[in-house]
């Protein structure tokens, strides 16, 4: 399977990219009595990849239009999205702010040393502070309120960053390669979820939780998918529509839980299906529609389709393949 590169900035260029990405067959015993096929978004770019790009697209083309020259985003010392914005900004040619949560630690985390080596500025602010990132006042008090730049939200979670989760399944509507019964997407936030919810209408979306969400997820699963149809009406085709199919069984303790359990289904996928995983969204992921099986959840033959929505650079935070 080859990586191609995202190398204009254009709507156009990008949705190709998105139709060209490949859907693989799991083989696997990991799975009894169901079909899985994974969709590689983790294959779009090496480093603005999964579903951080797809959050990612209106909102650089906007910036873009408006003449903006500089990013401003936030996130925590491993957020994906953090790298896919300072990778976004050295490939198409912004200049990037990142305020990250906590204290400047004496050594970066590896996602960090990426995105300062993508050219990322960094300031790091009190979590207290941190907390009051979607204040209109919070650019002022982080000290970059004269630098002209496009704020993004934390996880690229605005309407931008739900239009392009939108487009994509709008592409998977478009390029399926067989007749799937079930989409399944990991959340951390749920504005993936909610974003599939409106633009696909052939087969249910179900979402696993990461993290101990409460009711997070389902909130914003349905606040986006809401969001979205005022918006754009064209993915209100569905019958019980922006209902949200979600599952919290398997975030194995919350955000960033790696488990033994975890672990060893983790190794054994890789192994035998070749196909690599992150331990935080995309394991999980795979885990509990392994455990769901397992279980005899689905009917003999269901077919599922797994979306996997990158996050690869996220693996250098565990230990990994021993
Ligand atoms: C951010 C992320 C998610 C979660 O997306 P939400 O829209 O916040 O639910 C899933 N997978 C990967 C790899 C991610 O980086």
């Amino acid at each position: 399977m080859t990586v191609s590169y995202l190398t204009t900035l254009d709507l156009d260029a990008f949705t190709e990219a998105a139709r060209a990405i490949p859907y693989q067959k799991v083989r696997s015993n990991l799975f009894p009595g169901v079909e899985v096929w994974i969709r590689r978004d983790d294959l779009l770019d090496p480093l603005i990849s999964g579903n951080k790009a797809y959050k990612l697209i209106f909102n650089l083309i906007k910036a873009r239009e408006l003449g903006v020259e500089t990013l401003i985003t936030c996130g925590g010392a491993w957020s994906n999205h953090l790298h896919a914005t300072a990778a976004a900004g050295a490939r198409f040619g912004f200049r990037t702010i990142g305020i990250v949560r906590g204290e400047r630690p004496p050594v970066l985390s590896a996602m960090l040393q990426d995105a300062e080596r993508l050219g990322m500025k960094f300031i790091f602010v009190s979590r207290e502070l941190y907390r009051q990132r979607s204040q209109s006042d919070f650019l002022n008090r982080v000290g970059v309120g004269s630098a002209i730049g496009a704020y993004f939200p934390e996880g690229g979670a605005n309407l931008a960053g739900v239009r392009g989760v939108h487009l994509l399944g709008e592409v998977i509507e478009g390029t399926v390669p067989i007749n799937f019964d079930q989409l399944w997407v990991a959340c951390g936030t749920g504005l993936t979820l909610g974003g599939l919810n409106s633009s696909i209408s052939s087969f249910p979306v179900h979402g696993v939780e990461v993290l101990k969400a409460g009711g997070s997820v389902r909130r914003a699963a349905w606040h986006w998918f809401a969001a979205l149809s005022q918006y754009n009406t064209s993915g209100l085709k569905k019958k019980n529509a922006g209902e949200v199919d979600l599952t919290d069984e398997f975030h194995c303790g919350g955000y960033g839980k790696y488990p033994i359990r975890l672990q060893e289904f983790h190794r054994a996928f890789e192994m035998q299906a070749g196909i690599p995983l992150d331990p935080i969204y995309t394991a999980k992921l795979l885990y509990a529609i392994s455990q769901k099986a397992n279980e005899g959840h689905f009917s003999c033959g269901t077919r599922i389709l797994a979306l996997h929505s990158g996050g690869l650079q996220g693996r250098r935070g565990f230990q990994l393949g021993r």
